[in-house]
């Protein structure tokens, strides 16, 4: 039924669209034949290689120089082009002239069709900006305003903050739709942590978090916001800025597309690098799109010459489509999901196949970990918010179901980091199992590299005690 539903009003839109252009025969023999070119080259990229238009991509194609961008171009795809445009002008040719009787009453039920379908911005309508032809028109608009928010002024209010430590390595995970309830290092009766029990990780496994979606979740987070102070997730610079300030090199190695809400923070890092550029939630290609494809750019972070590191890896973890973001051998638990629709499959598949990224997040972090043992090391990983499991008939993200607002949180230490600090890996362990809302995440990390500065929230510090 949803699927039907998204189904016609795409189809609508499209129709809409080719309705508005072809009242007027001037502008459909321009319109056209540009709209069917564009297209084209859009469809091509998303059949042969999986890649949709995106704001970011928009962004890399800027920055990419002209031999990166020609590269690009190969034989099938100059056919594939050639040969649409061929049957435009073909079409064009052969098409009678039209001249609607009232242009102006088709010009209107054009644009409100279109409107209702493809501009008007509600639930239903949502899908169609990801889909050809308007997703070029929707990733112009967020690439702009991407733009804008990157250039905004936040003020640098890093000033007076000092450290002592002069060799460090702090690793940020920020997890993806991660609920603390199924893993079993916090009691989850399934073995969905068997790599991180062995390093001996200590979860959190009462975080806190008022928002339910990436977008709210991510600033609030980052920043300093709080319960008290929910605005300063838009208007506040992240802990990324005070690393910076004391000399940290800071990396944000990217696994998902940065939305307008956060990619401030992302370019707050001295080196951003996005992977997997140009996929989408509407990437169904099964065990495409994993959290190790970040390993390579990881290794490059980990082994520069800077003393003190910041890296941080934004997961893909375990979004939507689940079947996606694991690995073959990670199919544990089964019968899995096959469609790509949540009511065609049934409560026991989408848990089998939710657990599953959970198999691989355990495989990601344990690599990211191994990695990090010989070095003074620090590593938390936080997920954005839960994951709804059926639990009132909600699934996914995004609406008020509790286990959405407890997300999974782990801390991992190595061992000449809990030599600095002797007395971080007890307090941890003690504070467990306590209660933090998920504002802790500013204070602590700042706290874990002894980052002082003019805000202090010692009841938001997870290496106090409480
Ligand atoms: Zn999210």
């Amino acid at each position: 039924m949803v699927l039907v539903s998204q189904w016609m009003i795409v189809s609508l839109s499209s129709f809409s669209l080719l309705y508005l252009i072809s009242i007027n025969k001037t502008v459909f023999k321009i319109c056209f034949p540009i709209l069917v070119f564009l297209c084209s080259i859009l469809a091509y990229f998303r059949f042969a290689i999986g890649i949709s238009l995106t704001p970011n991509l928009l962004q890399s194609a800027f920055d990419n120089d002209l031999k990166t961008s020609l590269d690009l171009l190969n034989l099938p795809l100059i056919v594939f082009v050639l040969v649409n445009i061929i049957m435009v002008i073909i079409l064009i040719k052969i098409r009678k002239c039209i001249h609607p009787f009232y242009p102006k009453i088709h010009l209107t039920i054009a644009g409100i069709l279109l409107f209702f379908t493809a501009i008007l911005n509600t639930r239903i309508t949502a899908p169609v900006q990801h889909r050809i032809p308007f997703s070029i028109a929707y990733s112009v608009k967020n690439y702009l305003e991407n733009k804008k928010v990157i250039q905004s002024n936040r003020p640098d209010i890093s000033k007076g903050t000092t450290t002592e430590i002069d060799t460090l390595t702090v690793v940020y995970v920020q997890g993806e739709s991660l609920r603390a309830d199924h893993l079993h290092v916090n009691g989850y009766t399934r073995q969905t942590t068997p790599l991180l029990e062995q390093d001996s990780i200590i979860s959190f496994s009462n975080i806190y978090n008022p928002y339910t979606t990436t977008d709210q979740s991510v600033p609030y987070i980052l920043t300093d916001a709080d319960s008290l102070h929910p605005d300063y997730a838009n208007s506040h610079r992240s802990f990324i800025n005070y690393f910076n300030h004391c000399d940290y090199d800071s990396y944000w190695i990217a696994n998902q597309e940065p939305a307008t809400a956060f990619i401030y923070f992302t370019n707050e890092a001295d080196h951003t690098i996005h992977i997997n550029n140009g996929k989408t939630v509407y990437n169904f290609e099964p065990y495409s799109w994993l959290d190790t494809q970040m390993d390579s750019t990881f290794d490059v972070a980990l082994n520069g010459r800077a003393s003190k590191k910041l890296i941080i890896l934004h997961a893909i973890g375990s979004h939507w489509w689940y079947k996606a973001h694991y690995t073959p051998d990670k199919e544990v638990f089964r019968p899995v999901i096959e469609s790509r629709n949540v009511p065609s499959s049934s409560t026991e598949q989408l848990i089998n196949t939710y657990d599953n990224t959970i198999l691989e997040t355990d495989f990601f972090l344990d690599g990211l970990i191994q990695k990090l043992k010989n070095k003074k090391a620090v590593l938390i990983y936080l997920s954005d918010h839960g994951e709804a499991l059926g639990e009132n008939g909600h699934w996914l993200h995004g609406t008020d179901a509790t286990p959405i607002h407890h997300p999974a949180c782990l801390v991992w230490m190595s061992d000449s980091y809990k030599k600095e600090f002797p007395t971080y890996y007890d307090i941890l362990n003690a504070n467990k199992n306590k209660y933090f809302n998920s504002a802790f995440l500013f204070h602590s990390i700042l706290d874990a590299a002894k980052i002082k500065t003019r805000i202090f929230a010692p009841q938001l510090i997870i290496f106090r005690p409480h």
